[in-house]
This record gives C-alpha cells, sequence and structure tokens, in this order.
C-alpha cells in the first residue's frame, strides 16, 4: 500500500524537516515553508517507510543494482538498495563533472533504479542517468522522496520503467520585493541560523 500524502507530511512535521513561517531560501527567495529531507531521513523507522514506498514499486528481480547521486541521494539509495537486496552504490561531483568512482563498476545491460532525496529541477539524476546509459546499462526507474518540482521534471527511462516520487511538493516563493509575508510583517529566518540547514 501507497503512503498517503497525509501520513507523508505527519512524518516531516514531526522530524522537523519541514517548518513553517517565513524563510529565505538558498536562492535568495522568500517562502513560507521550508524543508530539509536530511532530518526526516534521520529516522530509522521514518527511512524505513518513506524508501519502502519506492521500493514496493519495483520487483527485486527487476531491478539489478541502485545508483544515487551523492549527497543528497545517498541515504534513500542505501535504505531502497537493501530492501531490495540488491547493491548500491553512489555518484559524487569531482571538479564539477558527476563520476562514478571508488572501484564501482555497472555492466551493460545491467537494470538501473536511481534514487534521490529531492528533486527541484532534476540536474543530479539526469547527470546519473547519463552515466548508466554512457556504460550501456538501462534505467529501469527513479525513484525519490520529494518531488518539487510540482510534477513537470520527466525522466528519461527505459522501456517498462517507472519515474515515482513519494510525494509532490510544489514550492511557493517569492522575490522579496513582492513576498506577501514580508508585507505581513513576518519576521525572515534563514534557515541553518536556528541549526535547520
Ligand atoms: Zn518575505
Amino acid at each position: 500500500m501507497s503512503l498517503s500524502r497525509d501520513r507523508v507530511l505527519a512524518m516531516f512535521r514531526e522530524s522537523g524537516a519541514l517548518l513553517e513561517g517565513h524563510f529565505r531560501l538558498t536562492s535568495g527567495l522568500h517562502s513560507g515553508q521550508y524543508f530539509q529531507c536530511a532530518k526526516v531521513l534521520q529516522y530509522p523507522e521514518f527511512c524505513e517507510a518513506l524508501c519502502g514506498d519506492i521500493s514496493r514499486i519495483f520487483e527485486p528481480e527487476a531491478v539489478d543494482l541502485v545508483v544515487a547521486p551523492a549527497l543528497g541521494g545517498i541515504v534513500v539509495g542505501q535504505e531502497v538498495g537493501r530492501q531490495l537486496r540488491v547493491r548500491t552504490m553512489f555518484t559524487e561531483r569531482s571538479e564539477g563533472t558527476m563520476q562514478l568512482r571508488r572501484g564501482f563498476s555497472i555492466k551493460p545491460g545491467e537494470r538501473v533504479l536511481v534514487c534521490e532525496d529531492v528533486v527541484t529541477t532534476g540536474g543530479s539524476v539526469n547527470e546519473v542517468i547519463e552515466i548508466v546509459r554512457g556504460m550501456g546499462a538501462l534505467v529501469a526507474g527513479v525513484g525519490y522522496i520529494v518531488d518539487r518540482s510540482g510534477g513537470k521534471v520527466r525522466f528519461a527511462i527505459d522501456e517498462g520503467g517507472v519515474q515515482h516520487p513519494v510525494m509532490t511538493m510544489s514550492v511557493e516563493a517569492f522575490q522579496p520585493e513582492q513576498c506577501p509575508l514580508c508585507k505581513d510583517g513576518l519576521a525572515l529566518v534563514k534557515p541553518g541560523s536556528r541549526g535547520n540547514s
């Protein structure tokens, strides 16, 4: 059974991963919400349940391995790979380029499930897909915890594959001069200054 939106939101709120207020995002935009995925994944029961919503979609025999982009994707990849009992590796950026290092290797024809924590533009996942294809392997699916693109990002997945976000959450962000929260006089918080980064 898939997780309900309410149950996912309850996990985010209970763990402090989802804060409501008036925040200055890294982009400089203001938002009424701030989300830090790592905070919910620190709890094994939440991590297991959220990643279980990804792994249940895939038959273990349909996936040969999981690959996730560092840093955020590693926790999700590792837990999904553990649940599916398949090997798990990660890519990392070196001199600006996403690479598979540490002696990790993917064989031609292997079916890869790509995992990530949060997808906003899909940049890192697309870089992983490029690496997987470059090795002659197949993209069996992409699983991630939160889609912040409002469902706009579509990944190039091989036939029969699945794209599965546990939850879609659109970000409402404002230019500071147009921010309704500023107009309401709400104090602006820079996440991180309260230990939430
Ligand atoms: Zn504001």
